[in-house]
Order: C-alpha cells, then sequence, then structure tokens
C-alpha cells in the first residue's frame, strides 16, 4: 500500500481528474480509496490561485522508485514545467509513504519529508486512513493534525 497525494492550482478540477484516470492506467498500480477534494491555501507563494488537493491509496506491484518514475512521467506528460519553485502548477504527484518503508535517497524521501507539517496533505489522507502511523514519528495521521491545533 502506498498514498500519494495530488495538487494542482492550474483547472485544477480537471488535471487532478485527468491524473486520477493516467494513475488508473498504470500496469501494477491499483487505487484502492480516494479522498475528497479539497482546497487549500498556497503554501510559500502566496499570490496565486487556491490548489485541490486530494489523497489516493493504491496497491502497488512497483517498487518505490518504480511508482516515483511513473508519476513523474504523469506530470511531464500533462505538461508539467518547474519554473517558480512554489509556483503555479498543472500536477503535483507526491508519493507521501510506502507501506511501513523509510527511505532517504538523493531523489526519493519516504515518508515524504513534509507530510507531518502540512495539513493540506494530512487532512486528505485522514479521510481515508486515519489510523495508520507515520513509520518515523510512530504516531498516527489523526494525532499528527491534532498536534496542529
Ligand atoms: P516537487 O517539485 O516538490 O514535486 O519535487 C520534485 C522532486 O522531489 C523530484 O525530483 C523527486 O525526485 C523529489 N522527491 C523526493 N521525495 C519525493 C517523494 N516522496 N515524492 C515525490 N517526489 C519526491
Amino acid at each position: 500500500m502506498a498514498i500519494l497525494l495530488l495538487g494542482s492550482n492550474i483547472n485544477p478540477f480537471t488535471n487532478i481528474k485527468k491524473a486520477i484516470s493516467e494513475i488508473e492506467k498504470l500496469s501494477g498500480v491499483s487505487i484502492t480509496a480516494k479522498s475528497s477534494l479539497y482546497e487549500t491555501e498556497p503554501v510559500g507563494f502566496k499570490p496565486q490561485p487556491m490548489f485541490i488537493n486530494c489523497c489516493l491509496e493504491v496497491s502497488t506491484l512497483l517498487s518505490p522508485k518504480e511508482l516515483l518514475y511513473q508519476t513523474q512521467g504523469i506530470e511531464e506528460a500533462m505538461g508539467r514545467t518547474r519554473k517558480i519553485k512554489w509556483g503555479p502548477r498543472v500536477i503535483d504527484i507526491d508519493i507521501l509513504l510506502y507501506g511501513e518503508e523509510v527511505i532517504s535517497d538523493k531523489d526519493l524521501t519516504i515518508p515524504h519529508p513534509e507530510l507531518h507539517h502540512r495539513l493540506f496533505a494530512l487532512i486528505p489522507l485522514a479521510e481515508i486512513a486515519p489510523n495508520i502511523l507515520h513509520p518515523i514519528l510512530k504516531v498516527s495521521i489523526k494525532e499528527l493534525i491534532s498536534r496542529k491545533f
């Protein structure tokens, strides 16, 4: 089981839907749970449209690296360019969790290093998996959210 976070603030409803259908088409990946779509404030660089975020739980035969490679392929095919670090984006796909694995490579960090800081990731995740434990912090997603308030 892996958890993906999708985000977009350029035609976000269309692009999130498109990314979900592209993820559904990947071989060795099947979507087992989908959160609602959440409207969230941009982080870091404020003067830009609101984001839509959505979390997916997937069951996958791909390794973490293969999953990253495939999701980056979708980002690129959908025309994502990296111009402003925190700027508007067609689609962003992050791997938040991959089972209980802890990975710290130059191009892949799992759990996602910002997961426990970001309500826009924790809240959609809590909708589909409130009780899973953060593999490093060893506390539930629900508990991580309650620590923010
Ligand atoms: P961003 O522009 O925020 O989407 O960052 C993309 C970069 O983050 C890529 O070069 C990835 O190799 C790297 N990265 C590291 N860990 C992760 C992760 N858990 N999920 C997605 N991208 C990651």
